[in-house]
């Protein structure tokens, strides 16, 4: 790492790079981002938007363009997809985060988006990474599933040497031996970035883990660790979810574990003072 010379590395000013959103600044204050898997329904999308608002989320996330295994799998909405998120937002004053898939999307998605999500699979897509740098819309960028963290940073930089400086690292496990769980979660990675760069850094337990049972754990492992927020699938009738209903949170479990996330964001703060 040492001898990469990449401005997402830190180290001189040891000044951190902190995002506005809607109402909170990323890198500031713990943020919590929530929503389905897909934007399926408007009635969905408004309900599930609804109950994580209440619950404390900041920010609604919602894939209208999906990056499907299977090319017969449901692949989102498209801008319908968007037209319902703008309708939620209106309706919760939830800012949106939704994931690019094509670099000729970008410029339209950003009437839509206030974060853009670059997913795992696309994590080294450098033109993709280029037109999205060419924006300001503060960008999303998972860890792709079988990258090194300087590959990661190094695919940051790529955003950020086009001239857009948002950039928030995601990390959403990485594959390894385990089948357990669907990913690994590398909760080490969030305090290794924070030793080398000054990009905010979230986690998603809810891909990372794939098990229901393991993100509510997870989840606070990763404030623990310094995370500066973390993104979770919610679904109102998570057995009927069209992608990825096994590891979607019920609202009510969501709200339980943001109520253990309260208590630990409050330790956290004597901590860290
Ligand atoms: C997602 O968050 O909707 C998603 C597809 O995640 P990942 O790219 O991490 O698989
Ligand atoms: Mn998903």
């Amino acid at each position: 790492m040492k001898n990469l010379r990449l401005t997402a590395l830190n180290p001189e000013t040891k000044k951190r790079t902190t995002i506005q959103v809607g109402d909170i600044r990323i890198g500031e204050k713990f943020t919590v981002m929530a929503g389905p898997c897909s934007v399926e329904t408007e009635e969905q999308t408004l309900e599930i938007a609804r109950n994580v608002k209440e619950a404390g989320a900041n920010i609604l996330r919602g894939g209208a363009f999906k990056p499907r295994s299977s090319p017969y799998s449901f692949q989102g909405l498209g801008i319908q997809g968007l037209r319902i998120l703008e309708k939620a937002k209106k309706e919760t004053g939830l800012p949106i985060v939704t994931e690019v898939l094509d670099p000729r999307d970008v410029s339209w998605i950003c009437e839509y988006a206030d974060i853009l999500q670059i997913g795992t699979r696309n994590m080294q897509n450098y033109s993709l990474l280029k037109e999205v740098g060419k924006v300001q819309t503060p960008v999303l960028l998972k860890r792709g599933m079988y990258s090194t963290l300087s590959e990661w940073l190094n695919c940051a930089e790529y955003i950020l040497a086009e001239g857009n400086p948002n950039v928030i690292l995601c990390e959403r496990g990485i594959r390894t031996f385990e089948t357990y769980t669907r990913n690994t979660l590398d909760l080490g990675i969030v305090p290794s970035i924070k030793e080398v760069s000054h990009l905010p850094v979230i986690v998603d337990p809810s891909h990372g883990t794939g098990r229901l049972s393991i993100i509510e754990p997870m989840a606070l492992a990763s404030l623990a660790a310094g995370a500066d927020g973390i993104m979770i699938e919610v679904h109102n009738k998570p057995e009927e979810a069209l992608c990825d209903g096994d590891q979607s949170m019920s609202p009510g479990m969501f709200a339980e574990m943001m109520e253990k996330m309260n208590i630990l964001r409050a330790c956290m703060e004597k901590i860290n003072m």
